[in-house]
């Protein structure tokens, strides 16, 4: 089952408009016809070569979509303005009042927030379990169950989903299984594993410069064309549509994306190895002490690695918050939120991108104040940089 997605993006070829090989960025909202009976059909069927408004889609966002489809070897894709735009767009798509949602309790904050808080608003009911415990997904299932949620590898506990195991039940079910696999591009093929949905955050590991907000859906045709359908698309209605500028930034990156996978998972291996040496309580992939160590061996793509995401938890966050200030004083990397930049990234998702999860949610799930989640960097002396935080761990007396 394992693919190579980065021989697919370098199969990529794109011949632009003067043979160039970024194709020219198209700067239009708007699209001219010869005649108006073909911009009639195009609000009911696809011209191919033709385009509308660029809400719809657009020359340069097709490009893009293209290889990301590619990529997670779905048959088409579509690029959002962000990954939340991505996700709430294909949950909205499916859902309506008196359906249900189940999903993972431990992913991102704001994917929680949508699902906890906001999706009810409008009659969907979302039942939230343990992703890892096949048992309990399925007893959250119920009739009205339409879709089930959940990351490929959870932010922030670095949950791995058996995706082929939850593909089966959902199968069985007539459920769709939507994977946000943003912490792990290239590595693991949720649609190759069985997933109907795929969604990133491009912002992360795929764009990788830290400069811009995207995201995208990345499923079957008929899918990708429901949701830009004019009369009852969800992004083309909710309109959250990546500019143009940003789709030519994120596809040039997304060629190197292979190389920047490999260094944030070599990396992160060598931190965590040794970190785990000194006697701290760290959670990696790649190590033999994480729970689905040999799931994840078993699922991900050969070659990659097991990504540049993970966590120490240094047990009390006013020690987390010191010790992340005398890393960034340290030159070790930034005190900032997000993650997949070239430099190393530390936060602690109890105190930001998971705040959204009430406390005692968090308690249950493990998710302690003094875990620290590191989005390890493209440093070139890794062991540089573990001497810097070590220092700061002495330093502060952590260790
Ligand atoms: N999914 C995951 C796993 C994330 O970590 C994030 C953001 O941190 C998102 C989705 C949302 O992406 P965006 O900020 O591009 O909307």
């Amino acid at each position: 089952m394992s693919y190579d997605s980065a021989s697919k993006i370098q199969d990529f070829l794109v011949f632009g408009e003067f043979g160039d090989v970024n194709p020219s960025i198209c700067d239009s909202s708007t699209y001219t016809f010869f005649k108006s009976e073909t911009m009639e059909d195009m609000f009911h069927h696809e011209h191919e070569g033709c385009f509308l408004y660029s809400r719809h889609f657009n020359p340069t966002n097709k490009y893009l979509c293209r290889a990301l489809a590619a990529m997670e070897s779905t048959e088409a894709a579509q690029a959002t303005s962000s990954g939340m735009g991505a996700i709430t767009s294909a949950i909205l798509q499916i859902c309506s009042s008196g359906d249900e949602v189940v999903s993972g309790w431990t992913i991102y904050g704001g994917s929680y927030a949508f699902l906890r808080n906001f999706l009810p608003r409008f009659g969907v009911n979302v039942r939230f379990t343990s992703i890892t415990d096949l048992t309990m997904v399925e007893a959250q299932f119920t009739e009205k169950t339409k879709v089930l949620y959940c990351e490929s590898i959870s932010n922030p506990l670095l949950e791995v989903a058996d995706i082929p195991a939850l593909a089966e039940l959902c199968k069985r079910r007539g459920v769709t299984l939507i994977v946000d696999n943003t912490f792990s591009p290239m590595i693991i093929s949720p649609a190759r594993l069985g997933a109907d949905i795929v969604a990133h955050s491009l912002t992360k590991f795929i764009n990788g410069t830290s400069d811009c907000v995207a995201g995208c859906i990345c499923a079957k045709k008929e899918f990708i064309d429901s949701v830009v359908d004019p009369n009852n698309g969800a992004c083309m209605l909710l309109g959250p549509v990546l500019d143009s500028i940003r789709a030519a930034g994120v596809l040039k990156n997304l060629h190197s994306l292979h190389i920047r996978m490999k260094q944030h998972s070599a990396n992160a291996l060598y931190l965590a190895e040794n970190l785990a040496k000194l006697g701290l309580k760290i959670h990696y992939p790649g190590l033999k002490a994480h729970p689905q160590h040999q799931l994840m061996t078993r699922l991900m793509n050969p070659g990659i690695g097991y990504g540049g995401m993970m966590t120490i938890d240094v047990g009390e966050y006013e020690k987390a918050a010191r010790l992340m200030s005398a890393m960034q004083d340290s030159l070790v990397g930034y005190l900032a939120v997000s993650l997949g930049y070239f430099k190393t990234l530390f936060s602690a998702p109890a105190h930001s991108t998971s705040s959204e999860i009430p406390e005692e949610d968090r308690q249950k799930m493990g998710l302690s104040t003094g875990m620290i989640r590191f989005s390890v960097g493209l440093d070139n002396d890794i062991d540089r940089s573990f001497q810097r935080i070590k220092q700061c761990l002495e330093k502060e007396r952590i260790i």
